[in-house]
């Protein structure tokens, strides 16, 4: 077997659930699009079923999932739905929707379903990627509300630099949004994972926390609001080669790394095609055995090389953390000038293995 191994720690998932959820106050939905940021949906989402308030998922596909898993929590599905049939999957599975768009409206208003929908209705207070301008918001929330086909609509919105704490873009947004909602009633869920960790007004009924469940921090460096969090994920490999290379040779493709002393250069079964990042190359850390290292020459599609010059107990068959304990997947997400969020959404082919 190669030995890639994904190990994901439920126990891990379900303690920053239950930190967000503190933090946050009130109820919080349990983000677990894209297959869960890449862990497994219905694995994480069978970790918190007795705890949790619900799960938010991108689309209707991802919900089946779950339901097809004999998960019954509420589902918020995070891009509403995106054609008229999906609809009455909707309605037979108690799923919630988010209106984002004029024409998620109509279909809504053009449908007969036999029991009302649940909405969480979007505005834009300031992205521009989704919802309804502040403008026209209370129009939408009206139409829906006097169609007899809701029964409760959570008002909404996302933000765009939550992950930049020292901006005031986030409270402008939060001020637009309480400004366009005034006298409209309903429950509020504004806040992901950054404005839990750092922006007190934004925690009111509902929160939405993602990255932060799977033990990363969408916080630049040096914010320790991460601190409590733990990584859920541990991708490990082993050395299955070693060589011993003098000074002045060249490691890898292109010869991007040439050794400046001798070097005992140990080989990794993980590359890109398992979703290490390509552009994490020399320089990387990587943990062997516990210690810290680093990648040296360019990762390829299978295959790393990594420095073990200065770990002479490391040898064939040491094992090697790729991020999770010893390496925080913050680490590498720098190093590839990307995000924690693309890296976990990213590995592929990997065992993955439940503890
Ligand atoms: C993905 C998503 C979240 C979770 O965001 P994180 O930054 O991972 O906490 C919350 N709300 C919406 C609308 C989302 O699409």
């Amino acid at each position: 077997m190669r030995p890639l191994i994904a190990s994901i720690r439920l126990e891990h998932f379900r303690h920053n659930y239950e930190l967000a959820r503190r933090q946050h106050g009130g109820r919080a939905l349990a983000v677990v699009k894209a297959n869960a940021y890449g862990h497994g949906a219905v694995r994480c989402a069978q970790a918190v079923a007795d705890i949790a308030d619900g799960y938010a998922v991108a689309c209707l596909e991802e919900a089946l999932q779950l339901r097809e898993a004999g998960l019954t929590l509420p589902i918020l599905l995070l891009e509403g739905v995106f054609e008229p049939a999906e609809l009455a999957e909707v309605e037979r599975h108690g799923l919630w929707l988010v209106v984002q768009s004029q024409q998620q409206l109509d279909m809504l208003l053009a449908s007969q379903p036999a029991k009302p929908y649940r909405v969480w209705l979007k505005m834009d207070s300031g992205m521009h990627r989704a919802g309804f301008f502040p403008q026209d918001y209370a129009a939408a929330y009206q139409r829906l509300a006097e169609s007899g086909k809701v029964d409760g609509i959570v008002k909404m919105t996302h933000f765009a630099r939550a992950d930049e704490p020292a901006l005031s873009a986030t409270a402008q947004q939060m001020e637009t949004f309480d400004a366009a909602c005034a006298g409209l009633p309903g429950e509020i869920s504004v806040a992901n994972s950054a404005a839990i960790m750092v922006h007190e007004r934004t925690r009111r009924d509902w929160g939405r926390p993602g990255i932060m469940l799977y033990g990363a921090t969408p916080l630049p460096a040096g914010y320790e609001q991460g601190a409590a969090l733990k990584p859920v994920m541990r991708l490990t490999s082993r050395v299955f080669g070693v060589r011993e290379l003098a000074a002045g040779e060249p490691v890898g493709y292109g010869a991007t790394f040439v050794t400046e002393r001798p070097t005992r250069v140990g080989l990794i079964a993980c590359g890109y095609a398992d979703g290490y990042p390509r552009l994490a190359s020399t320089g990387s850390p990587v943990a062997i055995d516990g210690v810290r290292s680093r990648i040296i020459g360019r990762v390829s599609m299978d295959m790393i090389t990594v420095d073990l010059t200065d770990l002479p107990a490391a040898g064939i068959g040491s094992e090697v953390e790729l991020w999770g304990d010893s390496v925080h997947v913050n680490e590498v997400a720098a190093q590839a000038g990307t995000i924690a969020y693309e890296l976990l959404c990213n590995v592929k082919r990997a065992h993955f293995v439940y503890c």
